[in-house]
């Protein structure tokens, strides 16, 4: 494997891998990689003939209350972790590199930014487009992979790129959890055992409004009212949102007639968790699953 630190010579590697022919796959990450990172970079590898992988904490999307300083970093771990996959090129640039003083072009996407997390956190999705066109200019993949797990992420990139004309597919991965039911993060390192149970009641929520939905829910309402039966057993999670919005606008919905998310983000202790169900007719894909 390739650890490759300097955008321009990123770049370079990039245009030779093009121009000998290959099929370049980007799985962008902030690193502190689990389960659900992997099983990205495992399908990137299915899916081209040059794996890269970028590992960058991205100052820009973090808010100056946030826990960027905090966010954990395990750059040697995460070595080890993907060495088997295999995967052809690390990305690891450093944040001077990737900003270098008098930056100040943005990409933001207006409409779809303007719920779920990206009330709750100003600038986030700006800074979560703006590094994602950086990297894809500076990687070109042919390819590049995202989580349902950020599932308003996902719909902003794939508007990005359409609105932009960025010449590469969008693949998303269903959202992998734990064997309980809890959605992977890498900020569930965050939580202490006791948070750890409480947390549960996030992914449960939703499966509760997915069982609703099973059974045929009169409309959204219904769904919120099992996912909200849930939470009020787990007073130690404290709800930020939960909504049901259109899959397509991410705007809230009340009737079930089209492909709908349950989404959810959530404080356990100090840790902000998000979570979300996506209820179309193959919803059987990212349902929460509970033993
Ligand atoms: P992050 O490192 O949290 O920025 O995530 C990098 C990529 O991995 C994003 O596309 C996420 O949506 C995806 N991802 C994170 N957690 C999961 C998960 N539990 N299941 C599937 N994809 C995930």
């Amino acid at each position: 494997m390739e650890l490759i630190s300097s955008p321009p010579e990123m770049q370079r590697r990039a245009e030779l891998a093009r121009q000998a022919g290959e099929r370049i796959a980007l799985v962008p990450t902030m690193g502190a990689l689990h389960e659900g990172h992997l099983t990205l970079i495992r399908e990137g590898r299915r899916r081209a003939s040059m794996l890269v992988v970028s590992i960058f904490v991205n100052p820009a999307q973090f808010g100056p209350n946030e826990d960027f300083r905090h966010y954990p970093r395990a750059l040697a771990k995460d070595c080890e972790l993907i060495r088997n996959v295999p995967v052809d090129v690390l990305f690891a640039p450093d944040t001077a590199a990737m900003y270098p003083p008098g930056a100040e072009t943005w990409v933001e996407v207006t409409e779809l930014s303007r719920g779920l997390c990206g009330a709750a956190r100003p600038g986030h999705f700006r800074g979560v487009a703006t590094v994602v066109a950086k990297l894809f200019n500076l990687v070109k993949p042919h390819v590049a992979l995202f989580g349902e797990k950020d599932f308003q992420q996902l719909r902003i990139i794939r508007q990005m790129v359409r609105d932009l004309n960025f010449d590469l597919e969008i693949a998303a991965v269903p959202t992998v959890r734990e064997p309980d039911g809890l959605a992977m993060s890498s900020r569930n390192t965050y939580l202490a055992p006791a948070e750890r149970k409480q947390a549960l009641a996030i992914s449960q929520s939703l499966a509760a409004a997915r069982e609703r939905w099973t059974r045929g829910a009169a409309d959204a309402n219904d769904l919120l009212g099992a996912a909200w039966a849930v939470l009020r057993g787990a007073p130690v999670v404290e709800v930020e949102y939960l909504e049901a919005v259109d899959a397509e606008t991410l705007v809230p919905v009340r009737d079930l007639s089209r492909p709908l998310v349950v989404a959810i983000a959530a404080r356990v202790g100090s840790t902000r968790l998000i979570d979300n169900v996506l209820l179309t007719f193959d919803a059987e894909r990212s349902a929460p699953r509970h033993h």
